[in-house]
């Protein structure tokens, strides 16, 4: 499942972290995610519960901030909102976008003690 590597992968940070900063306990986790991403979120939350347990995060909180999407519209050129990689420019209708942000998979803020 691709959300257990994306959740190990949190885990592999947060213990690098912990070694640089010096910090034992996470608490809460802010993960931006754009719609991009393909990720599933309630997929996701399982996972991180399931790979932090005995971990310095274990019962750590994760939020996730949902970045909107963003193209970049030959027909019309504008830039425009998008919800999925190969939706329609929502101003011409036309599929020559060009994806400019929302593929964000990324750690933003912790809470640590
Ligand atoms: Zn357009």
């Amino acid at each position: 499942m691709h959300e257990m590597s994306i959740a190990e992968g949190i885990v592999q940070l947060l213990e690098e972290q912990a070694a640089a900063q010096r910090f034992a306990r996470v608490k809460a986790v802010w993960l931006e995610i754009g719609p991009l991403a393909a990720v599933e979120v309630e997929a996701l939350r399982f996972c991180f519960e399931a790979v932090t347990r005995h971990s310095l995060a274990e019962g750590a909180r994760l939020e996730i901030v949902e970045l909107p999407g963003r193209a970049w519209c030959l027909g019309c050129n504008a830039s425009v909102a998008i919800r999925q990689r190969y939706d329609a420019c929502p101003q011409c209708g036309s599929y020559r976008l060009q994806v400019t942000q929302g593929d964000e998979l990324r750690v933003k803020e912790l809470e640590v003690e």
